[in-house]
């Protein structure tokens, strides 16, 4: 397993197996990589010859308020979960490196974007569609690997793939949560013990939801209003957001009557997570 800081070096590398007509896989990370980033990289590892994965705190997708600076980081443990889970090369450049002094050009997207994450960090997902086209411009995978984790992330790298023709298979990953219910991020890290306690409230209100759709309630609002009902019984969760979407338009809707997106963000003190479902799921 290598780790490479430079464009030009993942280019050679990648221009090497490509004459050995080896197929790859990328996985997008900014690393400090835990079982979640490790189940992206065996699905690639399954699906290609070779998995590359990128590990890059992308500044353009942090807010100035935004917690870019101290935004956990450990190359260390990522190269031995990246080797242990199958994968063959990390790129990890500088933003220097990606983002020279002179950068000017970026993918930005509609519509998608004006909903749930979108509306509480209006410059996000123009920093993630930036990002993941450069990589994907510098990798050229055959495929690439995304968590369901970040559902409407999920859905606007698809929308981006099919509105610009690129011609990199997308693929989706479950959830990996840890074994009391609460989803693995890298955030996870910022949680004193007892907001850890308190951050539980996410997935307790992620499978009331999912139990009530199991038990066939259509009516969105109703959903809703029990799912933050749960929520604020915990002192220290502030909601941002609890929403159910159209999967694909990411626009609110009022009955299930279409495949659909749950998805919430929730203030554990300063931090702030998200969860999510997908009604196809269930
Ligand atoms: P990040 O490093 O947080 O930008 O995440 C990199 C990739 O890993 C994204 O596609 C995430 O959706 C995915 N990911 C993060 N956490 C999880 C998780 N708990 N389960 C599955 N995928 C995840």
């Amino acid at each position: 397993m290598r780790i490479v800081k430079t464009i030009a070096e993942v280019r050679n590398q990648v221009k090497a197996w490509r004459e050995q007509g080896l197929t790859i896989g990328l996985v997008p990370t900014m690393g400090y990589l835990h079982e979640g980033h490790a189940s992206l990289i065996e699905a690639s590892h399954r699906d290609n010859d070779k998995t590359i994965v990128s590990d890059f705190v992308n500044p353009m997708q942090f807010a100035p308020t935004e917690d870019l600076a101290s935004y956990p980081r450990d190359l260390e443990l990522d190269s031995k979960i990246v080797e242990e889970y199958g994968g063959d090369l990390i790129f990890n450049p500088e933003p220097e490196e990606m983002y020279h002094k002179n950068f000017s050009s970026f993918v930005d997207m509609t519509v998608l974007t004006q909903e749930l994450c979108g509306l509480s960090r209006p410059t996000h997902f123009r920093g993630v569609c930036t990002v993941v086209t450069k990589l994907f411009h510098i990798v050229k995978p055959d495929r690439a690997y995304f968590g369901k984790k970040d559902a409407q992330q999920l859905a606007v790298i698809r929308h981006m793939v099919d509105d610009l023709n690129i011609d990199i298979e997308i693929i989706g990953c479950p959830i990996v949560r840890e074994p009391d219910g609460l989803a693995k991020s890298s955030r996870n890290i910022y949680l004193s013990e007892s907001e850890r306690k308190s951050a539980l409230i996410l997935s307790k209100s992620i499978f009331l939801g999912m139990d009530m759709i199991k038990k066939g309630e259509t009516d969105c609002n109703i959903i809703i209003q029990a799912m933050k009902k749960l929520i604020h019984t915990e002192e220290f969760a502030k909601i941002d957001y609890v929403k159910i979407v159209d999967c694909e338009t990411m626009q609110q809707i009022e009955k299930i009557d279409r495949p659909a997106l749950c998805a919430i963000a929730v203030y554990i003190g300063k931090t702030r997570l998200i969860d999510n479902f997908f009604t196809e799921d269930i």
